[in-house]
């Protein structure tokens, strides 16, 4: 059923605990942990709970849980000291687009210059 874990989803895993992580804030719906490969000083992704692959899917299913992603990676940014420097949010969509994990998530990287256009 959708949104209900997936017994090979690795994000489903660090959700139940079974796959150790480093969790920076946790909420009813939500759980913030640091990404182990960062790109940035601030490397922190923001999952849903429930499973969805892709944040479109999860936007379509849950409209609270996805502002609840959203509300939650602003608070890891004012927790990290952030937003005064600026941060960036991003949603890989699609292999094609660099996602490798197919669990909704929210990266939110900060602390360094980031360039614009985005590789
Ligand atoms: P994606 O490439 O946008 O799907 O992002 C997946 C992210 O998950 C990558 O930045 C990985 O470094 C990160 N990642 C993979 N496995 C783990 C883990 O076990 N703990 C924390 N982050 C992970």
């Amino acid at each position: 059923m959708a949104g209900e874990p997936q017994a090979d989803c690795l994000f489903c895993k660090i959700v139940s605990g079974e796959v150790p992580a480093t969790v920076v804030r946790e909420t009813d719906t939500t759980v913030a942990f640091r990404d182990i490969n960062p790109q940035a000083p601030t490397h922190v992704l923001v999952i849903p709970k429930a499973h969805y692959p892709d944040a479109a899917s999860l936007a379509a299913a849950d409209p609270r849980a996805t502002a609840d992603v959203l509300r939650e990676a602003g608070s890891v940014a004012a927790e990290e000291k952030l937003d005064e420097t600026g941060y960036r949010v991003v949603f890989n969509t699609g292999s094609g687009a660099g996602q490798t994990v197919f669990h909704a998530h929210a990266h939110v990287l900060g602390g360094r210059g980031l360039n614009w256009p985005p590789g």
